[in-house]
């Protein structure tokens, strides 16, 4: 499933790519063998390569069109970039991102708001384009929105994810820092959620008595609902992470809200649900 409503708000994933990438042990250092082996059951084939061993992720955007904007969260690897720590995401060509955007009826021009859950390569690569020996928005009409916090944190950072796919922004005039709170209208507003990053946010949607929120990278695998403890090796902050990924799974289990979250494998949304003192994902139908 690539499409759905919230309300009236339209929702649709723009898909980058999506396939086996990392090893569960590698990417989760509490992942052994051991600890992994109760689990191939339920999470072989769909979000576990039972090939290469491998965890599935996809890499995606999410596109909603409100009564009101047409919204971009999060915006994957994109092309040309140079990401010293990922071989595979460095000088990408594939236009198939762009082309799914396309194929969906909505021209980059007519984007007039991107959200960054956080600012890691593969949530803010399409930010911008390379034209003419620069760095250019490749939403040339959109405002793009950095949780505060997100920007210091990356600003000093200074690598060339940030050179290349956010300080292009800030100097084209098209980034708006706000508080991890932010409400953009009635309809969508943030929430921080801190731990994998310092200014990590969701992004949470609502129309006519509908719920929904994007839940970014404070959970990654559908491994974390049974062990909500085991944090990836790329959190910033392992403790606060679990913290807010226990709480955001809570909180939705509660709320019966639907999650539609950056990693989890096709359909990649769906609902929390608790079971015992952890949780399970129950995913919308494919
Ligand atoms: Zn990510």
């Amino acid at each position: 499933m690539l499409e759905l409503n919230v309300g009236n708000i339209s929702v649709q994933r723009i898909i980058e790519a999506e396939g086996p990438v990392f090893l569960p042990e590698k990417f989760f250092p509490a992942a052994t063998a051991e600890a992994m082996a109760p689990h191939l059951h339920w999470l072989q084939p769909k979000a576990l390569d039972p090939e290469t061993g491998m965890l599935i992720l996809p890499f995606q955007s999410y596109l909603l069109r409100t009564a009101h904007h047409t919204i971009l969260i999060d915006t994957c690897i994109g092309c040309g970039k140079n990401v010293p720590h990922r071989a595979a995401w460095s000088n990408r060509t594939d236009q198939t991102w762009l082309n799914n955007l396309r194929a969906a009826g909505v021209q980059p021009e007519e984007i007039d708001y991107v959200f960054c859950t956080h600012l890691h390569v593969d949530h803010c690569g399409w930010n911008t384009t390379f034209v003419d020996g620069a760095w250019v928005p490749t939403f040339p009409n959109a405002t793009y929105i950095f949780a505060k916090e997100e920007y210091a944190a990356a600003e000093a950072g200074n690598t060339p994810i940030f050179q290349e796919s956010v300080l292009p922004v800030m100097e084209a005039g098209k980034a708006k820092l706000v508080a991890g709170d932010f409400a953009l209208d009635d309809q969508v507003w943030l929430e921080p959620t801190p731990g994998h990053t310092v200014g990590h946010v969701a992004v949470h949607m609502a129309s006519n008595g509908e719920r929904a929120v994007m839940c970014g990278d404070l959970i990654h695998s559908p491994v974390q609902c049974a062990h909500p403890d085991w944090g990836p090796f790329v959190d910033i902050d392992s403790e606060l992470a679990y913290q807010t990924r226990r709480n955001f799974m809570a909180g939705s289990a509660e709320s019966g809200r639907l999650v539609l979250t950056g990693h989890f494998p096709s359909p990649s949304m769906g609902h929390f649900v608790a079971e015992g003192d952890a949780f399970r994902f129950d995913y919308l139908e494919d």
